[in-house]
């Protein structure tokens, strides 16, 4: 039963617990606290990496968006294309009526041109006319000798999405339905797949080198170059972002016209010329004729404005930017710090090479205010908390503490009741039975042996209304019977009844009263009660030397009595607590003196209730000097 425990064994259970505590609260607590002020030091990375997140998520539909407008266009062109021109054989001059009125009808189409594949000539722009506009003859200067396979340009392949296309040919047969969709989700996923896993990328980057195709820069393999030569050469990219930004999808193969052009009947060829962009629309008509133009850029521009305008909010500012890495429309406001470095892009489409769909944040500090807002939080959080767990520790282990010490003190204090209580009752019995037995018949003998009973049964009363008392008031107020008492009477009373005893003991004991009355209005019982506790006190303290001086004499407007002794005296460090519960100088049980620690304490508290003070000081040369200090009673008893 554990309200039966032993209390060595609570007191080892108490420590446990303290030590359990500290290895599971305070422990714990601090290193919670360690590791997240750490945190705190990665904040910005993870802030800047949910923004790029977020800006993405919003990037990415935005270029798709602009993509699907190619394939929109291509349609469009496709569809006002004169078909009529296939037929136009074989004089040519007779299809520049439809290719003019083509040409009109859309301001995308920059020159309109028909090529003959089987002289692999153009029929217009007319090759051999003498005078040819300078924009017609700049177009022939750029692709004759492409268009007549005699030069290769190189084209743009989005290796994510072959890839996700080849996949979907292979799972061809179990298509169903959703066929859309799931090309889209594919397509999709092969590239958030080339994005973020740097495994697939580089397969994906060593097929198309194998099939002979031209791979961008690696980033991750130029990073671990540069680590290794270490200052070999001025490091590429002059801001950290740059080198952040997932690295391109698209990869190029330098083909043909001819190659081109096979199994297609119509398409886009992007050319890159001095980082402009040169867009050609082809369609084939005819078995022998090919019918395009070149798309003006102008209005290539306008068309994606169109779809995606330039979308600013407080944060954020989204652009389109071209080859150059400009942006297509200037919002002409300059908040954006520097167009060349967006803090998240996508790339486009394999038709628009190296134009971008980019994301701007209007204000570059935001990410080091947003962090340093969070780590405070997170401080201020962790702070609070480790704190509170270390109150709370402290708090618990103080508990513990002063649990056990009670524990330790109401072990001794039974023991200690018991053998003061034995102590006058032995001597009680032994003195009376000597006194029925007649044994001395001397008369001032049996008198003295009396005297001595009374006393040891004072002593006796003493010590049981010390511990009723401590009892008593803890559950009430003690009620006081007051009346005017004369402490010179009171003392010479207490005197009396004990100096026999002391004497008997060998004590020598001084009385100085130095006032002839001392009135005090009080409760006679308690007040006796507290000076027999000096006396007591100093009786038992005294193994040397057995010497006491009881005192009184009036300062002012207390009476003071005082009770000093030559005993062992009170070390500096106890004289503060002694006058607390249960506290003793020497508490084993092993101890020569035996005490409940109870006396000074009611001592005092009796001394208080009655307006007065008891204090101890050392008593020169040696041992302890107590006084009373009780207020004076000049008025006349009200009883009286
Ligand atoms: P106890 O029953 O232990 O005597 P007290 O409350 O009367 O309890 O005293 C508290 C402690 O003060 C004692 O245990 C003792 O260590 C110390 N003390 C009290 N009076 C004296 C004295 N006259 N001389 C030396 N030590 C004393």
């Amino acid at each position: 039963m554990p309200g039966h425990d032993h209390p060595k064994r609570r007191i080892r259970r108490a420590r446990i617990t303290a030590i359990l505590l500290v290895l599971l609260v305070v422990v714990p607590g601090l290193v919670l606290g360690w590791m997240a002020i750490q945190a705190t030091g990665r904040e910005e990375a993870v802030i800047e990496k949910q923004l790029r997140t977020a800006l993405l998520a919003e990037v990415t539909p935005a270029a798709d968006r602009v993509a699907a407008l190619l394939t929109e266009l291509a349609a469009e062109l496709s569809s006002a294309a004169p078909d009529s021109v296939a037929a136009v054989t074989p004089a040519p001059d007779a299809a520049i009526p439809a290719l003019a009125v083509w040409a009109d009808s859309t301001r995308l189409i920059g020159i309109p041109f028909l090529f003959q594949r089987s002289t692999a000539r153009f029929l217009w722009p007319a090759e051999q006319a003498s005078v040819l506009p300078e924009s017609e003859a700049s177009f022939l200067d750029l692709n004759l000798d492409f268009f007549q396979d005699r030069k290769s340009v190189e084209v743009y392949q989005n290796v994510a999405i072959e890839y996700a296309d080849q996949m979907e040919k292979k799972g061809k047969s179990a298509e169903t339905v959703s066929e859309v969709d799931s090309k889209a989700a594919r397509r999709q996923q092969a590239l958030s797949d080339f994005e973020n896993d740097a495994q697939f990328r580089e397969k994906l980057y060593d097929e198309a080198e194998r099939s002979g195709k031209n791979v961008p820069e690696r980033a991750e393999k130029t990073l671990g170059r540069r680590e290794d030569e270490a200052v070999a050469v001025p490091s590429p990219s002059r801001d950290r972002r740059t080198a952040v930004r997932p690295p391109s999808p698209f990869v190029t193969e330098s083909l043909r016209f001819s190659q081109i052009v096979r199994g297609a009947d119509q398409g886009w060829i992007p050319r890159l010329i001095d980082d402009r962009l040169e867009l050609l629309f082809w369609k084939k008509v005819g078995p022998d004729r090919i019918l395009g133009c070149s798309v003006d850029e102008g209005a290539l521009r306008d068309r994606i404005l169109a779809v995606l305008p330039v979308a600013r909010n407080e944060a954020r500012v989204l652009v389109v930017l071209d080859g150059s890495g400009r942006p297509i429309f200037d919002p002409a406001s300059g908040q954006a710090p520097s167009w060349r470095i967006p803090f998240v892009s996508r790339e486009i489409s394999e038709f628009l090479p190296r134009w971008t769909v980019a994301a701007y944040l209007t204000d570059p500090g935001v990410i080091a205010d947003r962090a340093r807002t969070r780590s405070l939080a997170i401080g201020l959080l962790v702070g609070v908390l480790v704190v509170s767990i270390m109150a709370g520790g402290f708090a618990v282990s103080w508990m513990l503490r002063s649990e056990l010490r009670l524990a330790e003190q109401k072990t001794t204090f039974v023991a200690n009741v018991s053998h003061e209580l034995k102590t006058p009752l032995t001597s009680i019995r032994l003195l009376s039975e000597m006194l029925r037995d007649g044994r001395h018949q001397d008369e001032a003998k049996r008198r003295q042996y009396l005297d001595i009973v009374v006393s040891e049964a004072e002593r006796l009363t003493r010590l049981i209304n010390n511990v009723l008392d401590f009892s008593r008031q803890h559950r009430e107020e003690r009620q006081y019977v007051r009346r005017r008492v004369d402490l010179v009477e009171l003392a010479r009373e207490i005197l009396e009844s004990q100096q026999v005893r002391l004497e008997h003991q060998g004590f020598t004991v001084e009385s100085v009263f130095d006032t002839p009355a001392a009135p005090v209005l009080a409760d006679p019982e308690a007040i006796k009660q507290a000076i027999l506790n000096l006396l007591s006190n100093a009786e038992k303290y005294s193994p040397g030397e057995k010497w006491i001086r009881f005192g009184l004499r009036v300062d002012r407007e207390d009476a003071v009595l005082s009770v000093a002794d030559h005993g062992i005296g009170i070390r500096p460090l106890d004289a503060q607590r002694i006058f607390d519960e249960f506290y003793r100088a020497d508490d084993s049980l092993t101890a020569s003196v035996r005490g409940t620690g109870l006396g000074l304490t009611l001592s005092r508290r009796i001394a208080q209730d009655h307006g007065g003070t008891i204090n101890y000081s050392p008593n020169e040369p040696e041992g302890s000097r107590f006084e009373l200090r009780l207020p004076l009673n000049s008025v006349e008893d009200p009883d009286a």
